[in-house]
């Protein structure tokens, strides 16, 4: 039976194991997923040699896992970040599919006929693949993080509202258990004109996305991301 399995901490709310299982009983593989909460990074070692086909990784991961893998692909590489590991002939390498999940599911949300700047909040590991998908769409892109080394969130007003009709929520603000939390941005400008994606798919409309429905914004959560980077890891797991 092949093993894979998810890599992160902690790991309480994790969608990836019932996807999976769902997808071996439903598709009759005999494979297993589990998971494997790992209090710090350097604690992937002791997987190194577990007879794994592949892993995920999710929060804090991302960026830290580069400097652990055999192997790198050139995408992923680029983006600096890794969320999915295969496992092959005792070497790791690591993958990133959150780019493709995130540019088919925001080419479904946005069209082909978008012609506005984008708002990324926050600026970590998944934030990095949204930037990469964004720069290779040609939309103009600024991130704003509590750093504000590109943008602070007290720069947010208006006028900067108005030129930015896309912005994506990158941050876990209000992400299940903490669901009363959202990014401390000025609503009252978000029109019908935006689009407010979230990566957070629990729950399935953040306050984020209540607040843009509630000015009347177009809103899409990261539920379809999350199917499409799952099912690109086990394309590339298993060489489909
Ligand atoms: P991460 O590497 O920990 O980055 C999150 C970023 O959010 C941080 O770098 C930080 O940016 C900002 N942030 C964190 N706490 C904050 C706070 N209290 N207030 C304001 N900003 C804060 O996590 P990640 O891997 O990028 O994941 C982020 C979110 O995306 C999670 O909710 C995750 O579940 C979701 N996600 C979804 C998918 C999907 O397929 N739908 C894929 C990947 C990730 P600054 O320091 O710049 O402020």
């Amino acid at each position: 039976m092949k093993k894979y399995g998810l890599i992160g901490y902690p790991l309480n709310h994790s969608f990836s194991p019932k996807y999976f299982a769902e997808k071996f009983q439903k598709e009759g593989i005999d494979a297993e997923y589990r998971l494997f909460p790992l209090p710090t990074i350097a604690d992937f070692v002791t997987l190194k040699n577990s007879n794994l086909s592949g892993l995920n990784v999710t929060i804090p991961y991302k960026k830290a896992i580069l400097d652990y893998l055999d192997l790198i692909d050139d995408k992923a590489r680029e983006v600096g970040a890794v969320n999915t590991i295969k496992f092959e002939d005792g070497k790791t390498i690591g993958y990133n599919t959150d780019v493709y999940g995130f540019k088919e599911s925001l080419q479904s949300f946005i069209g082909a006929g978008f012609q506005g700047q984008a708002l990324i909040l926050g600026s970590g590991g998944a934030a990095k693949a949204v930037k990469y998908v964004l720069d290779d769409m040609g939309i103009d892109h600024k991130t704003v993080s509590r750093s504000g080394k590109d943008m602070a969130y007290a720069e947010l007003d208006g006028a900067v509202l108005e030129r930015h009709k896309l912005i994506i929520n990158t941050t876990p603000l209000g992400m299940y258990p903490h669901t009363e939390a959202c990014p401390d941005i000025p609503y009252k400008e978000i029109t019908e004109e935006h689009f407010l994606y979230d990566l957070i798919y629990n729950p399935e409309k953040t306050l984020f996305l209540i607040k843009g429905t509630e000015r009347g914004a177009r809103i899409k959560n990261g539920h379809e991301m999350l199917t499409l980077q799952a099912e690109n890891s086990w394309a590339i797991w298993n060489q489909i």
